[in-house]
């Protein structure tokens, strides 16, 4: 009963290491970041959907969700 979708999530470029937190919108993924440090253009890994999965400190909403339900 207490899944709480986390909106903050605090993004670490793997360029320069800056830390940024970030609000992420709920209803959508983020697939492009760009580093206000170093301006690198940060871009998913692998199969992760958004920036929030590969380099956020939480995963994006939809799949906090999604692992929050029990299917
Ligand atoms: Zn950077």
């Amino acid at each position: 009963m207490s899944n709480e979708i986390i909106r903050e999530s605090v993004l670490t470029c793997p360029e320069c290491g800056a830390q940024t937190k970030q609000t992420m919108p709920t209803d959508s993924c983020q697939y492009f970041y760009q580093c206000p440090e170093c301006n690198a253009l940060l871009r998913p890994k692998g199969k992760d959907c958004c920036v929030f999965c590969s380099y956020g400190s939480v995963p994006c909403p939809p799949v906090q969700a999604a692992m929050g339900s029990t299917r």
